[in-house]
């Protein structure tokens, strides 16, 4: 059967020519909470790869493992010791992902009695930067994120939008390859949404970081991502990785057409059999 190029496709093969080098591998990753016969599990055999420079969005229902599948990553939380995770093809053991990666939790964090600048920088701070020299790239930084002009205002003078972009600066401030980005636009109106969306893009595309993305918008998923990663029901795997070959940069009105449209229709309907089971899950005595 012949494939059209928007279908699941296997990634291809790191020696192949042209293809970037290998950013980040998960191996057989898992993660249990609690003893059995009170265990969870939260996290079950994930396999994934994602090339330097690579923006990859992650869907899935609510309480499949994203969160924890981050936590892992960002060094946060160590995985069960039946896999490994590998950054830049070197096996991390325990604790050595830490700091590694650039982690936006899903809550902005924002310290209120901080300034813009202030919460900017304080990645750099806890990493040891002297407090002038991050303050000074931070403002450098300010046009770009569309703060120009707010450097001393305080996180209740600015919108759900500006909050986002203070979060994200400091996520991009502290200059690591990967940057793990937990729906940070899930509290966003729809219009603010898709702004913030292609702004993030316009970012994305200057500084080339590797990008992993968590959300619940299949629309996000597909307008961000190089590829998309359904996950399963708990306890979460890969589901199914689907490479997305719309053009770039892609314009909001990227929506509206039949190649989007089309991967829309067969990842709702993955998503929705994984909800259903979460649901049946939950409705479980
Ligand atoms: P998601 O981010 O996809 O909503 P999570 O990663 O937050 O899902 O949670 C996955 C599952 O693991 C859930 O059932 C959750 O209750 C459970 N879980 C997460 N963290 C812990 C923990 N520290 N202790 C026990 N169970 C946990």
């Amino acid at each position: 059967m012949k494939m059209s190029p928007l279908e699941v496709q296997p990634a291809a093969p790191a020696h192949e020519a042209g293809t970037p080098p290998v950013m980040l591998e998960l191996v057989n990753v898992w993660k249990r909470f609690g003893e059995s016969p009170a265990q969870t599990v939260a996290v079950s055999n994930v396999n994934l790869k994602i090339n330097k420079g690579e923006f990859v969005t992650l869907v899935g229902p609510s309480g499949c493992g994203k969160s924890t599948l981050f936590n892992m990553i960002a060094g946060l939380l160590p995985p069960d010791d039946d896999g490994s995770l590998l950054l830049r093809g070197a096996p991390q053991r325990d604790g050595q992902m830490l700091g590694q990666v650039s982690f936006m939790p899903q809550r902005d964090l924002l310290f209120p009695w901080r300034t813009v600048l202030d919460n900017a920088i304080l990645a750099m701070e806890v990493e040891g930067v002297p407090r002038k020299l991050a303050r000074a790239k931070a403002e450098a930084m300010l046009p770009e994120f569309g703060l120009s002009g707010f450097a001393k205002h305080y996180p209740h003078q600015l919108s759900g939008g500006m909050r986002q972009r203070v979060a994200l600066m400091r996520t991009f401030l502290f200059e690591r390859d990967v940057l793990l980005l937990d729906e940070p636009f899930g509290a966003l109106d729809a219009l603010t949404r898709s702004f913030m969306q292609h702004w993030l893009l316009d970012i994305w595309a200057r500084h080339r970081r590797t990008v992993l993305f968590i959300t619940h918008d299949i629309d996000e998923a597909i307008v961000l991502g190089d590829k998309v990663l359904v996950m399963t029901a708990r306890p979460g795997t890969v589901k199914s990785e689907t490479v997305i070959d719309l053009p770039r940069p892609r314009d909001p009105s990227v929506v509206t057409s039949p190649e989007f449209m089309h991967i829309k229709r067969r990842l709702l309907a993955e998503i929705e059999e994984e909800s259903r089971k979460t649901f049946a899950q939950e409705a479980a005595p």
